[in-house]
């Protein structure tokens, strides 16, 4: 237990921003990956943190650590639920219509903007398109929560998406230790892929250096391990699209994050920036910058050529990106990442004026910001989790003691 408590102190030493409450405590694991020849231990914690950097460490003194961050896991979790329902209306948001799609979708990526742009600077910029998001926007998705409580089936792949998607990002930094300790991973990885898939897998990352191949050779560790937790009546090419979507849309998030990074850096220091030239009319002009990351996105490109290969165990590979549940196609990586480019536009021009009053009236008031940020969350800890489950089952009998 002193070694649990050693190395709490210690990931509160390396993320001075977490806060205690986001913290929790710690546990020791002990995995064996037999088919990697490899064995995982070390303490692995969970904590919810807007700083989104690494979430692995090694300590000389405390093994390997792990701190799994609810933040960006539960915006993916958030942007998968929009998917299961509005993803067949892609082809209208490729072609820049309005559709419930295009709309959900902005909001979240926005909020996910607006929040890594508020941990860096105190801009009235970033306040305006947080408070656009939180009094105008969030309640376009609490009907998709809601619908989600009474309905059994839905309720099921909602879990599915949040433990999935933090388990992915896990097993992403797992993947980190298996490369520390295994010089011969990427042949552990290839061995395994042909025995999965049935057949070769030509590498799509070998033109890359060495560090970044680490990240590619990572997250195919991720997507062999992610799709076992699958609950078994779950079919497996539903399962390979949750996977490939989850890497593009963690690729528009890097891109966001890294946008709200290059935006903050032009404006250092604590000055309450004002970014807002034309942030009522022609949003362009407003000063902050926003791009893509290619990186990011080759990484995507790369998990959904994995999706595709594992697919082919069960036939050719090619029906695995026509499926109709969760539609997911390898073009939609960017065509994301280009919607991803216009996260901060609005189509109504009253609401941003207003909020750009709220923003200006907030000034100097970071600690009500602070509350407007952990109050537009739902916070669930392991015991809610819980008794959210044996509810499930509870409704699951009743529907069945009804057709019975
Ligand atoms: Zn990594």
């Amino acid at each position: 237990m002193r070694a649990v408590q050693e190395t709490r102190d210690l990931l509160k030493t390396l993320r001075p921003s977490l806060h205690d409450d986001f913290l929790s405590v710690g546990a020791p694991f002990d995995y064996d990956i037999p088919e990697l020849k490899f064995r995982l231990q070390g303490t692995q914690y969970s904590i919810y943190d807007e700083a989104i950097d690494a979430v692995f460490y090694r300590s000389r003194r405390s093994g390997s650590i792990v701190a799994n961050n609810t933040y960006l896991s539960s915006f993916a979790y958030n942007v998968a639920v929009v998917w299961a329902a509005f993803g067949h209306e892609y082809d209208r948001l490729a072609q820049g219509e309005q559709c419930s799609l295009a709309t959900l979708l902005r909001y979240n990526l926005k909020k996910f903007f607006a929040e890594q742009l508020l941990v860096r600077t105190n801009s009235i910029f970033a306040r305006g398109i947080f408070l656009e998001t939180l009094l105008y926007e969030e309640r376009v998705m609490r009907p998709l929560f809601a619908a989600a409580e009474s309905h059994t089936a839905e309720a099921v792949r909602h879990e599915f998406f949040s433990n999935f998607m933090s388990s992915i990002l896990l097993f992403h930094e797992v993947g980190h230790m298996v490369q520390d300790a295994r010089a011969d991973f990427e042949t552990l990885l290839l061995e395994e892929l042909r025995r999965a898939g049935g057949r070769e897998f030509s590498l799509p990352w070998k033109s890359y250096t060495e560090p970044l191949q680490i990240e590619f050779r990572c997250d195919t560790l991720a997507i062999l391990s992610g799709r076992r937790l699958a609950p078994a009546e779950m079919p497996q090419d539903f399962v390979l699209r949750v996977t490939a979507f989850a890497f593009a849309v963690c690729a528009c998030m890097i891109g966001l994050e890294k946008s709200a990074a290059a935006t903050a850096r032009k404006y250092p220091g604590d000055a309450d920036a004002d970014l807002l030239d034309d942030y009522r009319n022609i949003l362009p002009g407003a000063s902050f910058v926003i791009g893509k990351d290619e990186t990011g996105l080759a990484r995507a490109h790369s998990a959904a050529a994995v999706c595709e290969h594992l697919a082919r165990a069960d036939g050719d590979g090619s029906e695995l990106f026509a499926g109709s549940e969760f539609p997911f196609r390898p073009e939609m990586i960017d065509g994301l990442a280009a919607f991803t480019l216009n996260t901060v536009d609005v189509a109504d021009p009253e609401v941003r004026g207003l909020c750009e009053l709220l923003a200006r009236a907030f000034g100097g008031n970071p600690r009500g910001m602070r509350y407007l940020r952990l109050r537009s969350k739902v916070f669930l800890m392991p015991e809610d989790r819980e008794k959210q489950r044996a509810r499930f089952q509870i409704e699951e009998r009743g529907i069945s003691t009804q057709q019975h």
